[in-house]
């Protein structure tokens, strides 16, 4: 069952690279686990899977933990995190994917031993419901991080409304796509800004064709695609 929900993505995946002329070593895969237990995140690193995803700060650390012997994965925290939970995970992680807020950021300057690589969120459409910062707002807020050594932009995530039309999904990814670009042409050393998290399950193929770098999939891999 997972292998071949694994090789359905696979092969979407390399569909919509084929379609947008890109290679599929320029995507990967991060497996979010948020919906199943530790044994099953287990089975999918023994298939390999070396990137994994949780959205809460305790799981992530109990599924890290469950997953000691796999010294090769990369943790990444996809959801929103509270100040007062940085100390317990930044340094457990690879990837941050949902800075967006300064005093967040300055709480994991504070906390973080290393260079952290974080994304920070952005709310295309605006939707009240979601996090991150308005399109507009993400270039003053880079130029406010410059001091904060630990903060490396590695790039911008969103999360693309659930109802959308494919001809919005294509909207909402291609102007995530347009500020990346802007902001890695400023040549900031903080912010090389070079990758692109966002499609989940039900849009990683459209998300791909408009140039994300990292796809964020739980459903599609335990339920099928
Ligand atoms: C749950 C989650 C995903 C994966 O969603 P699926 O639809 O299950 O693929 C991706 N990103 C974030 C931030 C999530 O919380």
């Amino acid at each position: 069952m997972l292998v071949e929900n694994l090789n359905n993505i696979n092969q979407k995946i390399q569909l919509a690279c084929q379609k947008a002329q890109r290679s599929v070593d320029d995507v990967t895969m991060i497996a979010v686990t948020k919906s199943v237990e530790s044994g099953t995140a287990k089975e999918l690193a023994e298939l390999g899977i070396e990137n994994m995803a949780e959205n809460r700060v305790d799981k992530l650390l109990e599924k890290k933990m469950a997953l000691k012997n796999f010294s090769s994965i990369k943790w990444h925290l996809i959801g929103n995190l509270q100040r007062r939970k940085v100390k317990l995970v930044i340094n457990e992680i690879d990837y941050f994917h949902a800075l967006d807020s300064l005093k967040l950021a300055e709480e994991i300057q504070k906390r973080a031993e290393k260079e952290i690589s974080c994304f920070i969120e952005v709310n295309i459409t605006g939707e009240e419901t979601k996090h991150g910062f308005k399109p507009e707002e993400v270039i003053e807020f880079i130029h406010e991080l410059a001091p904060l050594d630990k903060i490396k932009i590695v790039g911008l995530m969103t999360m693309a409304p659930f109802d959308a039309s494919e001809h919005d999904l294509h909207e909402v990814f291609s102007k995530l796509k347009k500020l990346q670009l802007a902001i890695n042409d400023l040549n900031l050393l903080h912010a090389p800004c070079t990758e692109l998290s966002m499609g989940m399950s039900n849009d990683f193929p459209i998300a791909i064709e408009e140039g994300a770098t990292f796809v964020r999939i739980g459903t599609a891999i335990f339920r099928g695609a």
